[in-house]
């Protein structure tokens, strides 16, 4: 075993970072985060905080100074010490390069399509559009659908806001799926259950998650060699969220790959052998992977603050939730309400999917979550 690698540092104190401390501690590592805010959900997990933004690179260098590897649970960060420190021998998983090319949307597609991954066509400029309706995207910076406009015609080009965007074929989706990938030191790949996304339809944020996809026995081949493609493109160890689409066409197209944990792996926490988080710890620190095999199909709710009302958070009903047998609830220790802000999760897992399903919508019901004070309190 590999024990050169006693601590983790992670740029980003989100849930993404707390949950996989929460999954490195069993096998021995302390925790170092870069965040700016106080409050952040990994705050207390870890043995060092540093306060700061993600793009300070003299806070990057004291965790790399305190850390034997260097991680992230975001992908809006500055590269650009870290691509130079990497080149002089620092241990940073995913490689910074890859996470550079990500950060570009348009670059991101470009490197994938050359490696012969299926993606949507693409348009470097309006110009080129053969066909409307396309889908603008910003280059940079864009998430939970924040920097995704679909334009119908030539007129709505004007007014797309000024800032670096390309475009896409406006793709007839019918489904859309996402799978996780781990890559370990050695090159060695597993692959996750594909899963479909329903998303908040007011917001494109996930709502729903379904494990596993309910698939024809082609696609799901078409969608594991395509993951594993993507994986072995990557070449760097770590773990990678896929969102594909899967279209009327029957054809598998590649959105985007995140290099973290990615929502669309929570529900392995409870569902899978070894969760994301945990093969994500275990890629980075140079340990064999675990297997992702579904244990029993699962349903993950992602728990979203209302569409209205900055303050203080409320939860009604999860003691109800909480009395359910193999109904996991996970709080990240977010209190302040920001319009359909993720603040929690809930995994449910039955013997058939439609039972995780049925029970998911009834959970769903069960918990309200309001805003109590219209006050800031820092809690
Ligand atoms: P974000 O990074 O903000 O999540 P995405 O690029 O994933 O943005 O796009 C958000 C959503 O917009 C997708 O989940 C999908 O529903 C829709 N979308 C994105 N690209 C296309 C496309 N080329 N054709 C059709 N719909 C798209």
């Amino acid at each position: 075993m590999n024990r050169q690698v006693k601590k983790v540092g992670i740029i980003g104190g989100g849930q993404l970072a707390r949950m996989s401390i929460l999954a490195g501690y069993p096998l021995g590592f302390d925790f170092g985060v870069i965040d700016p805010s106080e409050n952040a959900p990994a705050r207390h997990l870890a043995q060092l905080f540093i306060k700061a933004s993600f793009d300070d690179i003299e806070a990057q260098k004291r965790l790399a100074n305190w850390a034997d590897v260097i991680t992230y649970d975001i992908e809006k960060i500055e590269t650009s010490w870290l691509v130079e420190a990497e080149q002089q021998g620092l241990q940073i998983f995913p490689s910074p390069q890859i996470l550079a090319i990500i950060q570009d949307k348009l670059v991101q597609k470009q490197f994938f399509y050359k490696r012969g991954i299926p993606v949507p066509e693409i348009y470097t400029d309006s110009s080129e559009i053969k066909n409307f309706p396309v889908v603008a995207k910003a280059r940079r910076g864009g998430y939970d659908g924040q920097g995704v406009w679909m334009v119908n015609s030539p007129e709505e080009l004007k007014i797309l806001p000024d800032i670096p965007i390309y475009f896409e074929e406006k793709v007839d989706i019918h489904k859309e799926l996402g799978v996780m990938i781990a890559r370990d030191y050695w090159g060695e790949i597993v692959i996750y259950p594909i899963v479909e996304m329903i998303f908040e339809h007011r917001r494109h944020i996930l709502k729903f998650l379904k494990a596993p996809a309910q698939l024809d026995v082609n696609t799901l081949k078409q969608v594991r060699e395509v993951s594993y493609e993507i994986a072995r493109v990557l070449e760097s160890p770590g773990i990678y969220g896929i969102e594909l689409f899967f279209d009327t066409k029957g054809r598998i197209l590649l959105n985007e790959v995140a290099p973290r944990p990615h929502n669309l792996g929570h529900y392995s926490i409870e569902a899978c052998s070894t969760s994301q988080f945990e093969n994500h710890i275990r890629a980075i620190t140079g340990l064999p992977l675990g297997y992702p095999t579904l244990r029993k199909p699962a349903v993950m709710i992602n728990l979203l603050c209302p569409p209205k009302g900055e303050g203080l958070l409320s939860f009604e009903g999860l003691e109800k939730a909480l009395r359910l047998p193999e109904v996991h609830v996970h709080l990240y220790g977010k209190w302040q309400a920001k319009p359909f802000r993720k603040v929690g999760h809930v995994t449910v897992i039955r013997d058939s999917l439609e039972e995780a399903w049925d029970m998911a919508l009834k959970v769903d019901k069960m918990i309200r979550i309001t805003v109590k004070s219209e006050q800031w309190q820092d809690v």
